[in-house]
């Protein structure tokens, strides 16, 4: 059983706690295939991170400053001030900068330092391209992206193509964003959700950080 359906069947097993995460366990189980759960968004619930660090640090104030995940080489651009009609260019790589704040694929390989060098909280959506839920709340996140652009960056890493990952981070269903800031994971959220719980989820996250 491969990834892709482990991921399937997640998402049928009402994310349960006590889910298996290993292949044979999950055939132990009992539990079939049944992708078709993803379309439902019964299951869906708020879950605390689980191990990944849930560090209550007080960070420094980010001074109005702004910042800007490049598209094209991954790179967090921070800027001080937008100047209307004046394109804004990646410092690193020199393509044009997309300052509208609308999620960005994180690639697989660039997930490591997108998490440690984000200079604000970085919002992770983790999804695949067979969710529906995920396609359903892709136009929520994106306008939170929006909302909320250069003070959170939100990214978007594809579990299929990303099953490491995955795995290190217990992703045991999609969609689920996770607030990382200062290299570690603040708080996550399982399950397809609207603008305003998504908005809700990221200002409770940042505050408990000392960030708002
Ligand atoms: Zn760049």
């Amino acid at each position: 059983m491969g990834l892709h359906s482990v991921f399937g069947m997640l998402l049928c097993t009402h994310l349960a706690n006590a889910v298996p995460r290993k292949a044979h366990e999950v055939q132990a189980s009992g539990a079939t295939d049944a992708r078709n759960g993803c379309a439902s968004p019964h299951a869906l619930r708020r879950v605390a991170a689980l191990d990944i660090g849930t560090a209550r640090v007080r960070l420094p104030p980010m001074a109005g400053a702004l910042a800007f995940r490049c598209a094209s080489c991954g790179a967090f651009n921070r800027m001080t001030l937008l100047v209307p009609g004046r394109e804004a260019v990646c410092g690193r790589c020199k393509a044009a900068l997309d300052t509208s704040g609308q999620p960005t694929p994180i690639l697989p390989g660039q997930f490591d330092a997108a998490v440690a060098n984000a200079p604000v909280p970085l919002l992770v959506d983790f999804w695949a391209p067979w969710c529906g839920p995920c396609r359903a709340m892709a136009p929520a996140l994106e306008a939170l992206g929006r909302t909320m652009a250069g003070r959170i960056v939100v990214g978007k890493l594809n579990v299929d193509d990303a099953p490491e990952i995955a795995g290190r981070l217990r992703i045991q269903g999609v969609p689920t964003v996770a607030l990382f800031r200062g290299g570690n994971e603040v708080e996550r959220l399982v399950g397809a959700r609207g603008l305003e719980e998504l908005r809700r989820f990221v200002e409770s996250a940042t505050l408990s950080v000392g960030l708002a």
